[in-house]
């Protein structure tokens, strides 16, 4: 394959999607454009927790690449990541392959903070990547057993509430309050939640080590059992923070209003992977930003002055519930209902239904 480019997409996460689809049907660069993704499938995160509540089946919560990159006449390949030099900039391929563009824009998201694991006496599952969750959430439920949940965020709420009643019992520990950032009511209200669908809850127990089947945290044993699922929330991907790209404190790619990494301009970066000041980790702004980079990454190309992306201040969040109905958030505002639980299942139906090519 040759191996040069004019643009590369790294990773197809919320923000690539929304990239391919406004050039699927305006303003797409000229030029060779690829876009390396470890899977064939982008999942839309805010389906998962339906996905393991069985409200939704697979093929509704992720968006087929292949066929969104052909309609935007963007050449889709498979294949994981390993390194990245930022000054060329060069991508090399866990195949050992490796690719050169003029314009480079990563997507990659982010993993879990996994604890430290002393041995093999429990089984870690990681929230991310999705397919492999999905994947092994499945041969879990072939037996069922019981499950530790570690992260108090609004995933591991949603992930209890849906995994509730299809597994014996389920311990959520949390290192600070439950849902820490969101309104004091929603943390309320959430609890009230878990503790109908009788699921334990551990604030202020934060969780260090897994020595064989126990958790442990502070030095003291929180919990036995074999199954343990980390919703710990992100940190960056060890390769892409060793990659000379500028990173914050935690290891994220610093960039400017215009999405560009503030040490090489050429490299784009958006969603999880990202730090920007006012955009915190999440769906919302990955999503956000796709119309901006898009637009950027053709001005670009052409030397054109580029857009801003202005955070917005507050973010919607609305958490699934277990039972079709979900808690929402946003600013100081806490609320829940059925109603609420339609309105995030018409969003987020949506959301896939946008990006698939055919729609
Ligand atoms: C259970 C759960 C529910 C959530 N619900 C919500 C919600 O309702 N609302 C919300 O705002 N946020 C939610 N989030 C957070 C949300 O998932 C993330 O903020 C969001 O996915 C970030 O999107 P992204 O575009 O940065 O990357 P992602 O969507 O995570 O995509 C990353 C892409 O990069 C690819 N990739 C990664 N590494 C490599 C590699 N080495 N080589 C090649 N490709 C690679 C992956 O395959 C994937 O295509 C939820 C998170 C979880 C865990």
């Amino acid at each position: 394959m040759n191996a040069d480019f004019d643009i590369l997409l790294a990773g197809g996460g919320h923000s690539h999607l929304g990239v391919l689809r406004q050039w699927a049907s305006r303003d797409r660069p000229a030029g060779r454009i690829g876009l390396v993704s470890a899977e064939p499938h982008a999942w839309y995160s805010g389906m998962m927790p339906g996905l393991v509540a069985e409200h939704y089946q697979t093929r509704d919560c992720r968006v087929g690449l292949p066929k969104l990159c052909a309609a935007a006449e963007v050449e889709f390949i498979q294949g994981t990541l390993v390194a990245l030099l930022p000054e060329t900039p060069e991508l090399l391929l866990a195949t050992g392959v490796t690719l050169r563009s003029t314009w480079l824009s990563l997507n990659l998201g982010s993993l879990p903070w996994l604890p430290e694991q002393t041995d093999d006496g429990m089984e870690l599952l990681s929230v991310k990547p999705f397919a492999d969750f999905i994947r092994r959430w499945q041969q879990w439920q072939e037996i069922p057993e019981s499950v530790g949940i570690v992260g108090g965020g609004a995933a591991g709420v949603e992930l209890a509430l849906a995994m509730a009643g299809r597994v014996p019992s389920i311990d959520l520990f949390c290192a600070d309050d439950l849902l820490a950032g969101h309104p004091p009511r929603l943390r309320r209200l959430a609890l009230r939640h878990l503790q109908d669908a009788k699921v334990q809850v551990h604030e202020h127990t934060p969780i260090q080590t897994v020595h064989g089947n126990t958790l442990v945290g502070e030095g003291q044993v929180r919990w036995r059992g074999r199954r343990l699922v980390i919703a710990t929330g992100p940190s960056p991907l060890g390769w892409l923070r060793e990659s000379g790209l500028r990173v914050d404190g935690r290891g994220f790619i610093e960039i400017s209003p215009s999405l560009q990494s503030r040490s090489h301009p050429h490299v784009f970066a958006s969603g999880d992977c990202a730090s920007l000041p006012g955009a915190i980790h999440n769906g919302v702004h990955a999503v956000r930003q796709a119309s901006v980079l898009a637009t950027n990454l053709m001005r670009a190309s052409i030397g054109q002055p580029l857009r801003h992306y202005h955070p917005q201040t507050h973010s919607l969040a609305l958490l699934a519930d277990g039972h079709h109905g979900a808690l929402l958030s946003w600013g100081a505002v806490a609320a829940e209902g059925r109603m609420l639980g339609s309105l995030k299942d018409h969003f987020d139906r949506r959301f896939v239904r946008r990006h698939r090519a055919e729609s």
